[in-house]
């Protein structure tokens, strides 16, 4: 597998927020987001064999736990990820995977809680998500809408009600774009929508989903790499 990097931290999103976790960083994305903060894992990493994966990921966290697998977009590499993600859960770990749903997703071992993040148009990915994989959502998961602008919130206000995605899933949640210039202080004011406005639209309008920060923007400075 080509992976950027595996570290531990705190996760910072989902109604896993405030856990520790081991983050599987693979390297590789074939879209562009406008606001992506993980541009350095388009190119570059090191190859590992999925057993030196599952060492590492071990020698992190012993006892079990929290791992998640992100990227870029980790379903690109789907041929070895899926038997790593096999082997972490037989190892009692809870596996959380990050992806777009550009890519088919009925490959995902079913207690793998996928993290479903579909593009809005203000990241200029906006058609991306894949339709059919609306069919792999299993109530355990959970649907993330990065938001920039009151554009981005309608779509995602539309798409939720449209799809049922709170019936479907564990959570929706609705979260404000991070700048990626984005350095020194740790506060909203690095969020390219307001979270007051965000929360404001969201009460107004009976949305059922749930509002969520970056809280490791919040928690260590926003430009640091493997936190
Ligand atoms: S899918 Fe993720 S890693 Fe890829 S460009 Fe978008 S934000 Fe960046």
């Amino acid at each position: 597998m080509q992976i950027t990097e595996i570290y531990k931290s705190i996760q910072g999103e989902s109604t896993y927020a405030g856990l520790p976790c081991v983050f599987v960083r693979l390297t590789g994305c074939n879209l562009r987001c406008s606001w992506c903060d993980s541009e350095y894992t388009f190119t570059g990493g090191h190859r590992m064999m999925v057993e030196e994966v599952e060492s590492e990921v071990e020698s992190l966290s012993p006892n079990g736990g929290l791992v998640e697998i992100t990227g870029g977009e980790p379903m690109l590499q789907e041929r070895e990820l899926v038997p790593l993600m096999e082997r972490l859960l037989a190892s009692r770990y809870n596996v959380l995977l990050e992806t777009s749903g550009e890519r088919p997703l009925a490959r995902v071992p079913r207690a793998v809680v996928k993290i479903v993040d579909v593009k809005c148009p203000g990241s200029e990915e906006g058609d991306s998500f894949d339709l059919e994989n609306l069919e792999t959502l299993l109530p355990h998961d959970e649907v993330k809408f990065v938001l920039s602008d009151r554009a981005d919130y309608e779509f995602a206000r539309e798409f939720t009600a449209r799809h049922h995605l709170s019936r479907r899933v564990n959570a929706v949640l609705f979260s404000p774009a991070f700048s990626k210039q984005a350095s020194g202080a740790r506060d909203t004011t690095h969020c390219l929508l307001d979270p007051q406005e965000l929360a404001e639209w969201m009460l107004m309008d009976c949305v059922p989903a749930r509002l969520g920060l970056q809280m490791h923007k919040f928690i260590w400075s926003p430009e640091l790499k493997g936190v």
